[in-house]
């Protein structure tokens, strides 16, 4: 399917393979100046083309150049990461006073979601969004009471749409039949250089959050919210990457949660902002979460080879995955995640890209 719409707005989607039983798709969404790919497999980004100050195009993100390799994906390249994203400790939680155990895939903790996250999920296809102002793709997943240890049945929907603001717009939604936590995310690492430049120690970010969550030696909060002045985290004026990336020694880079300053709770408001100023690509992100978790590709090692081309390098790209804090079932002065039957989750995250 290839449609045309308004505002040199396009929608394309083909189908790919048939994998696990389940029909493969890549879809590309398309304005006059960005291209975004998406598989269901993980309903992922693949890929995102961006014009540079100079107007060169060049895939911003890590990916894969085979769409099966997104099934195993284990740096979690630009997938939805559920249920439960970042962190639960042992794997534990308790509600209305049972115990629940989840599924425990690294260390001693649970980890996005489990062995078998959302992420590895071939995601259904609802529908698309063909409007004046915007093209998308609308995906569902159910996932079954039990999944992985959680409670409940929980039917997700992710919409992915973009616009003709050079805006991605990342639309969450989920319902439940029995209360469970909930904490969905998208994991796109960003490259600003396309991989040009092999590292991100260049790029400067700027995270409007005072404070972060402390967190203990197996990557899990303490409770406290600390403030960021006077130390490496401090990203509220734009810093670049490399100055302090060597301060977290255990962590080899960032691995962080911030909390965020502008979080209201229904609003969409700017997190944080991307910018390379070799090429003068931009990305800036706006959510309606309250944090979020900056992560330096601390363990790629050059062992994958990237959709670039190229193998992809320790701190070769940033992920900014907007998210609630990690283990907040565990945590009841954290901002809530459990949702009840007949509440709707809703989350958005806005990716927004421009050059300067
Ligand atoms: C986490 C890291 C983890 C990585 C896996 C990030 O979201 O914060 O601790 O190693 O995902 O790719």
């Amino acid at each position: 399917m290839q449609n045309t719409v308004a505002n040199s707005l396009s929608l394309q989607s083909v189908y790919y393979e048939t994998l696990n039983n389940k029909d493969v798709f890549k879809i590309t969404l398309q304005n006059s100046s960005v291209s975004v790919g998406i598989t269901n497999i993980g309903c992922s980004i693949i890929s995102i083309e961006t014009p540079d100050r100079s107007h060169r195009y060049k895939n911003i993100v890590a990916g894969f150049s085979v769409l099966e390799e997104y099934a195993t994906n284990k740096e979690y390249f630009g997938c939805i990461v559920g249920r439960y994203a970042n962190r639960i400790a042992s794997g534990i939680f308790s509600l209305d006073g049972k115990k629940h155990h989840l599924s425990i895939n690294e260390r001693n903790n649970h980890l996005h979601g489990g062995f078998e996250g959302f992420n590895k999920k071939i995601w259904d296809i609802a529908g698309f969004i063909e409007e004046p102002e915007q093209v998308g793709v609308v995906f569902t997943y159910h996932s079954k009471d039990g999944e992985e240890g959680y409670p409940g049945n929980l039917q997700v929907t992710v919409s992915y749409c973009l616009n003709t603001k050079n805006q991605l717009c990342i639309g969450y939604k989920a319902q439940t039949d029995k209360a469970t936590p909930v904490n969905l995310t998208n994991h796109t690492y960003f490259n600003l250089t396309g991989f040009d430049v092999p590292e991100i120690k260049d790029h400067l970010l700027q995270v409007h959050a005072s404070g972060y969550t402390e967190k203990n030696r197996q990557n899990l909060p303490t409770g406290s919210i600390l403030p960021v002045e006077n130390t490496a985290l401090d990203l509220r004026t734009a810093r670049k990457i490399g100055v302090n990336i060597g301060t977290f020694p255990f962590d080899m880079g960032y691995d962080h949660n911030f909390v965020l300053d502008n979080f209201s709770e229904n609003k969409v408001n700017l997190a944080a902002c991307l910018y390379e100023p070799l090429y003068g690509r931009v990305v800036n992100i706006y959510t309606s979460q309250p944090g979020l978790q900056v992560y330096t590709a601390n363990f790629w090692d050059g062992s994958i080879l990237g959709s670039q081309g190229l193998y992809y390098k320790k701190h070769g790209a940033v992920a900014l995955e907007t998210q609630a804090f990690p283990d907040s079932p565990n945590h009841p002065a954290f901002p809530g995640t459990i949702l009840n039957p007949h509440e709707q989750y809703l989350s958005t995250t806005v990716y927004e890209f421009s050059e300067k």
